[in-house]
C-alpha cells in the first residue's frame, strides 16, 4: 500500500556514488582497532582509525572511565527528566561551574550536543534582539546555519576567514542595528584558524556581539585546554564562547559560556535546551573527569601536536596536498568524490586503515577530502606508517601532487 512511499525515500537516498552507505562499526578507538564487520576485510582485527574526533584519547581514559562507572552505580543510566523538570543533577552543576572556570567567563549552560548548543543559544541570542543583523563565515558548521535559520534574523554570508569582506558587510549595515559576528576559530573541514584578533577588532569598531565555536579547539589549544581565543589572550574580547564534550573531552554533550544575562537568556528560551531530556549525569561526570585533568596535564596536547607536525612534514615531503598545517585536522585534498572514496576504500582494505572519504554537502562538491585526525593516542611510527601506506595509494591511484597551503574560501 505505501510502496509508492518507499520508491520516493529510495530514490531519494541513492548516492551520488550510487552506493548504500555503510557505517564501518569500530570496536575501540586507541591502539588497534577491532572492527566489528568491513566488506572486502579479512583480518578486522588490526584496523586503525584515523578519522576520531576523540583527538586526546580522553574517552578512554582511567579517570574518565572510573568516574563514569562511579556516576552509573551513584546516579544510574539516566537523568530522568528536561534540566528544568526534575532532571538536574549535582553532576551538571558542577560540570557548569568547571566549564565557566576554564574560559573565564560568569556561567555556563550545558546542552546534550554541540549541534543543539548551537541551535539553540543562537536562534535565542540572534533571534531575541529585535532587528538583529548576523555576520556569519561561509564555512560555518551545520548546526550554526540551522541556530541562525531558527533565529529569523537578517543574515549575511563573509567569505571563509576574509576580514576585508567583514568589515565590509558590516559597514553597509544599519548602524543602529544590533550586530553578532559568528564564527569558529579551528574550522572542522579544512583545519585553519580563523584570524581571531582581526575579527575582535571589528567586533569592537562596529559595536557587534560575537558568537565563537571552539568545537575542534576546547581540549587540545591554549592553556589548560581553553581554546584558540584564550591562547590568543582574546577570550575576553568573545562574548559567547561554544564547545563540545565530544571531542577533546572524549564524551559527549555541547555547551556555552559567556554573560550570566545572555546565558539566562538562552536558558529560559532555548527550545533544545528546555524540550529535551538533561545528558545522563554519568556522561557529565565523564566530562567533567576529562575537563579536569586537561586542564591540569599537557602531555596529551603535546603528543597531539607532535604528531600533527610530524605528519605536516612527511606529507610536505611528498607533495601530498593539504589545506593548512596550522592544526591536528590534516585535510588532504584530493578533489575528486570517486577517487576520495577509491582511496579511502584502497587504505581500509590493503593497509587496515581507517581514514572517512568526506563528500558533499559536508564539504563543497570538488573539495572533497580525506580528513586525517592524526590523536594523542597514535605513536610516531603509527604516523610514519599511515603516510607511507597513503603514499602508496596516492601514487597508485594518481593523486595530485602538490604544495601545501592552499586556503579555500
Ligand atoms: N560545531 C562544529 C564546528 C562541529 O564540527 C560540530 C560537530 N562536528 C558541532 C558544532 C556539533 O558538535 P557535536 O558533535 O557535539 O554535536
Amino acid at each position: 500500500m505505501t510502496t509508492q512511499y518507499l520508491d520516493l525515500f529510495s530514490r531519494l537516498t541513492e548516492g551520488s556514488d550510487g552506493g548504500k552507505r555503510e557505517f564501518l562499526e569500530i570496536g575501540r578507538l586507541a591502539g588497534q582497532f577491532p572492527a566489528a564487520s568491513v566488506s572486502g576485510v579479512e583480518d578486522t582485527s588490526r584496523i586503525s582509525v584515523w578519522c576520531s574526533n576523540d583527538y586526546l584519547g580522553m574517552g578512554q581514559h582511567p579517570a574518565v572511565l572510573e568516574a563514569m562507572k562511579e556516576a552509573v552505580d551513584e546516579y544510574g543510566a539516566g537523568a530522568g527528566g528536561s534540566r528544568n523538570i526534575g532532571g538536574t543533577n549535582h553532576c551538571h552543576v558542577t560540570l557548569e561551574k568547571e566549564l565557566s572556570a576554564l574560559h573565564g567567563k560568569d556561567d555556563a549552560l550545558l546542552f546534550t550536543s554541540g549541534y543543539t548548543a548551537n541551535d539553540g543559544a543562537l536562534s535565542v541570542i540572534a533571534g531575541r534582539m529585535e532587528g538583529c543583523v548576523v555576520f556569519s563565515d561561509a564555512l560555518n558548521h551545520a548546526s550554526i546555519i540551522d541556530g541562525l535559520r531558527h533565529s529569523g534574523a537578517q543574515k549575511r554570508i563573509f567569505r571563509h576567514n576574509d576580514t576585508a569582506h567583514l568589515e565590509e558587510l558590516l559597514a553597509a549595515a544599519d548602524p543602529d542595528a544590533p550586530k553578532l559576528i559568528v564564527t569558529e576559530s579551528v574550522y572542522s573541514m579544512n583545519g585553519d584558524i580563523a584570524p581571531l584578533a582581526e575579527i575582535a577588532d571589528i567586533a569592537e569598531r562596529h559595536g557587534a556581539m560575537t558568537f565563537l565555536d571552539e568545537v575542534h579547539a576546547v581540549g587540545m589549544y591554549g592553556p589548560q585546554g581553553a581554546g584558540i581565543a584564550a591562547r590568543e589572550g582574546l577570550a575576553d574580547r568573545f562574548t559567547v564562547i561554544m564547545g563540545t564534550l565530544a571531542k577533546g573531552f572524549g564524551t559527549n554533550g555541547g555547551y556555552i559560556v559567556g554573560p550570566a544575562e545572555v546565558i539566562e537568556a538562552v536558558r529560559m528560551f532555548s527550545r533544545s535546551f528546555i524540550f529535551t531530556t538533561a545528558m545522563p549525569p554519568a556522561v557529565a561526570a565523564a566530562a567533567l573527569a576529562a575537563v579536569r585533568h586537561l586542564r591540569s596535564s599537557e602531555a596529551e596536547r603535546e603528543r597531539l601536536w607532535a604528531n600533527a607536525q610530524l605528519m605536516h612534514r612527511l606529507l610536505k615531503e611528498r607533495r601530498i596536498p593539504f589545506i593548512s598545517d596550522l592544526t591536528h585536522i590534516v585535510s588532504v585534498l584530493v578533489r575528486n568524490e570517486a577517487l576520495c572514496k577509491r582511496m579511502s576504500t584502497a587504505l581500509l582494505e590493503r593497509h587496515g586503515i581507517y581514514v572517512q572519504a568526506i563528500n558533499a554537502p559536508s564539504v563543497r562538491a570538488g573539495e572533497e577530502i580525506l580528513r586525517v585526525a592524526p590523536g594523542a593516542v597514535h605513536s610516531t611510527s603509527e604516523v610514519e606508517m599511515f603516510v607511507k601506506a597513503l603514499d602508496q595509494v596516492w601514487e597508485e591511484l594518481g593523486g595530485p601532487r602538490e604544495e601545501v597551503g592552499i586556503r579555500l574560501r
